[in-house]
């Protein structure tokens, strides 16, 4: 079982790599049913111009749309760091059984300064299922996708950057 976590974790990992190499934050995810990868999903926010479009939240939403489920019990889903809050109650609702993630809420704080925030496991267990939780796991691997995320612009200035928006002067009477 922790030889497959890792080996799911790793993927999950270089996702998180390849969403920073295409100017998005450095997420990624991969959700796993019998051991088996189903779906797998990076971060895009900012290449699809969707803030909400975190790794955790779309490897759920696409696999549940084209496979038109409902509910992913039974289900694991890896994360390269912790869901975070809006990520976790998307879990809540997909309802995924197991939930793996490398680098923790509280490490990613340490990186990118701000007030701290909630651990996904408290989240997740605050229903009447309870939702197994691992980690923090393969951090050293994990906390490498990361590196010189604080130091890159941030995802309004990426976004700005890429799509010439001029966010200072957008009005929200521009359109009809
Ligand atoms: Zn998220």
């Amino acid at each position: 079982m922790l030889q497959d976590d890792h080996r799911f974790l790793y993927r999950a990992i270089d996702l998180a790599k390849e969403a920073c190499q295409l100017g998005n934050d450095p997420f990624g995810a991969v959700l796993v049913l019998n051991g088996v990868i189903v779906h797998e999903a990076l971060d895009r926010s900012v290449e699809l111009s969707d803030p909400t479009y975190h790794a955790e939240s779309a490897v759920i939403a696409e696999y549940c749309r084209s496979h038109h489920l409902f509910s992913l019990e039974g289900y694991s889903l890896y994360a390269s760091t912790e869901p975070c809050v809006m990520c976790s109650g998307a879990i809540h609702w997909a309802r995924i059984s197991r939930v793996v993630f490398s680098v923790s809420q509280a490490m990613l704080q340490e990186i990118t300064g701000g007030r701290p925030k909630p651990g996904c496991s408290d989240i997740l267990n605050a229903g009447h299922r309870t939702i197994e939780v691992v980690g923090p796991l393969l951090t050293e691997e994990g906390l490498a996708a990361l590196v010189g995320y604080s130091e890159t612009l941030s995802r309004i200035e990426r976004h700005r950057k890429r799509f010439s928006t001029d966010y200072d002067s957008a009005s929200p009477f521009d359109n009809p």
